[in-house]
């Protein structure tokens, strides 16, 4: 397969068949994230993806899954992505599932209507980084969305028909907002109503602005057992309706402690999971075995 730099894809696509229709990533300013600073946003060209899809089929016998790369893929016009995902059908006429990144603002530019027609062509998710309910920390980390935009970008999503699988990090707010993190965090979760929810921990690159903040001491760090508190506060505040529930998952690489499971049926399970944690340190993950 032929990719254009380093490609990130979410977890639960570990599976599927990914292929560049962007590189890099409109945005590229938030400051924990260095996934595409050494690669300028641009469309790729319809020949070369047509070209991917048939190298895939040359090499698979079957791909159930196709995950559209790069970091906002969502940011194509419908038409463009009908027309790419026309080709799939084509040239992979056995795919189940069609999924992308998407920023909120992405969301935000398509209509109600748009989105439908792209849960009509096979897109069944769609992945956002909402990375905290916090408007303070969303506004120091430069996410370029507010609380208010990322709800009603969910919630957009989920009319639509695709289900929004939306993520968190775990001591974004650093020191000085962990608790404002953690609260806001967990209150925009019951708010939302996507159908999953993954929690990561924070784990900067080099390259990453904010790691420069850490090292002239602008951003503090938590310890592994402040995160471990600051998880427990923001489950506590996580009050998610039966009528809406959702897939919770913090069991990442980059997490101290593992959760998997559905709210609300499991909140009490994982509150005493991570109050376990928070009395019982050497229960959590090793710092060296941590990764992104
Ligand atoms: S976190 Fe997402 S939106 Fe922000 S710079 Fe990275 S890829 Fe772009």
């Amino acid at each position: 397969m032929r990719y254009k730099g380093s490609v990130y894809r979410p977890p639960s696509e570990a599976r599927s068949y990914l292929v560049q229709v962007t590189y890099g990533c409109t945005h590229n300013k938030c400051k924990f994230c260095s996934m595409y600073r050494d690669k300028p946003f641009k469309i790729r060209e319809m020949s070369e993806i047509v070209e991917d899809l048939h190298m895939a089929r040359s090499y698979f016998s079957r791909v159930d899954r196709v995950f559209l790369c790069d970091g906002d893929a969502l940011i194509l016009s419908n038409d463009r992505l009908k027309e790419i995902i026309g080709h799939v059908y084509k040239i992979l006429p056995e795919v189940q599932r069609i999924s992308m990144y998407g920023s909120p603002k992405d969301v935000l530019l398509k209509s109600h209507e748009e989105l439908v027609e792209l849960r009509e062509h096979g897109v069944e998710f769609i992945y956002i980084g909402a990375e905290s309910g916090s408007d303070k920390v969303l506004a120091n980390i430069e996410k370029g969305a507010t609380r208010a935009e990322i709800i009603e970008a969910v919630k957009k999503i989920e009319a639509s028909g695709i289900k929004a699988s939306v993520t968190f990090i775990s001591g974004l707010g650093g020191k000085d907002n962990w608790r404002e993190h953690a609260i806001e965090t967990g209150t925009m979760i019951s708010e939302m109503g996507a159908s999953y929810v993954g929690v990561l921990t924070l784990l900067l690159e080099e390259t990453a602005p904010l790691y420069q903040d850490v090292l002239d001491g602008t951003f503090k760090l938590l310890s592994a057992e402040e995160v471990v508190h600051e998880t427990l506060l923001m489950m506590e505040n996580i009050n998610v309706s039966e009528d809406s529930p959702c897939v919770f998952r913090s069991n990442h690489a980059s997490n101290y402690v593992s959760l998997r499971g559905d709210l609300p049926k499991d909140k009490e399970k994982f509150l005493k999971q991570l109050k376990t944690a928070s009395e019982n340190l050497h229960l959590l993950k090793d710092e060296r075995f941590r990764a992104l």
